[in-house]
């Protein structure tokens, strides 16, 4: 019976519904107009998508098996491990960093416009570098392996990227002076817009949501980063204000006339939970172990993906440049 209750309390985590069904289990229905009720009708919002997009996927017969298999392994794998060091790094972070901060946010509506542009910031730092340092490649290629775009994509995750990337982006939000209150507010507002934007092609066709695609970044835009089209590569890192991707001019729109290709280029197979997890850091073990020299063996833990030491680079920048010459 441990187990079923075990598992129960797993399936009401994964859905979000816990404080939900406290406030109705209280009877106390006023709590849902409070921030923490309001929060607690957000969260179950993604899980439900999820098995609704899983149902309709099933009724269409475009039912993605391998995704959502390997997802949910994954998802089973980080549930146990990488959250609890996440939510460390961030405490850390805070501790260190604060006291640096030249002055502190409030909750005005200036100041939450000013943190989430500063979130957008390290968000793109750790995404971008997660594209271009081999090394951390490693932590982010789990998350790219999905030859599908659905919403148990949100899941697929090496367990240290979350510490990876919550490091350099709290430490960035904190230095710049956002409070800790206001970063865990953006970090919830983040985490499910981050979430919604895996949306698949079963639920929602066309990702472009109207007008939005020209302001925000939207699920077409998300889904153009998912794609492993030369053009498409290595774009958009941002997350909901596409600010940073046109500073930094890796903004790509959707075209109508270039039909997405999911996945990474590495010959790999993404239903295989091995291969979509360790796949990329037995490569580049390879790679170092074969490479002529120190300084060699280095560079291919710092290079982009694709750097040789032979100079036959296959790189992102590389591919898209031969691609828009060849145009
Ligand atoms: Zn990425
Ligand atoms: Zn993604």
């Amino acid at each position: 019976m441990e187990f079923l209750q075990t598992l129960f309390n797993e399936v009401i985590g994964f859905l979000g519904i816990s404080q939900t069904l406290e406030i109705l289990r209280s009877g106390d229905y006023s709590s849902f107009t409070t921030y923490d009720g309001i929060v607690s009708l957000i969260y179950p919002i993604i899980p439900l998508l999820l098995l609704l997009e899983l149902i309709l996927g099933l009724i269409y017969k475009k039912a993605q098996t391998k995704v959502y298999k390997v997802n949910f392994l994954i998802y089973i794998f980080n549930r146990f491990v990488g959250r609890f060091i996440a939510i460390a790094m961030v405490a850390l972070c805070i501790g260190l960093f604060q006291q640096y901060a030249p002055f502190q946010t409030t909750m005005k509506w200036y100041w939450i416009v000013y943190g989430y542009v500063v979130w957008e910031l390290g968000h793109f730092v750790y995404h971008y570098l997660g594209h271009k340092v081999r090394l951390f490649w490693c932590l982010h290629s789990t998350h790219h392996a999905p030859e599908d775009m659905n919403l148990s994509v949100t899941h697929a995750h090496f367990f240290l990227e979350a510490p990876y990337a919550d490091t350099i982006r709290t430490t960035i939000c904190i230095l710049l002076g956002v409070h800790p209150e206001l970063l865990f507010l953006i970090m919830f507002i983040d985490g499910t817009y981050g979430a919604f934007i895996h949306i698949g092609e079963n639920l929602l066709k066309n990702g472009r949501l109207g007008f939005l695609n020209k302001i925000i970044l939207t699920p077409s835009h998300h889904r153009v980063h998912h794609a492993k089209n030369p053009l498409y590569m290595d774009t958009n890192f941002c997350n909901l204000l596409n600010i940073w991707d046109r500073v930094f001019k890796t903004y790509q729109e959707e075209q109508h006339d270039i039909k997405i290709e999911y996945g990474i280029t590495r010959e790999m197979n993404s239903g295989n939970f091995m291969d979509v997890y360790f796949g990329e850091i037995v490569a580049l073990a390879k790679d170092v172990w074969r490479a002529p020299g120190l300084a060699n063996k280095f560079r291919y833990l710092v290079m982009p993906p694709g750097w040789s030491h032979t100079g036959e680079h296959k790189t992102a920048k590389v591919t898209r440049k031969a691609y828009l010459e060849s145009l």
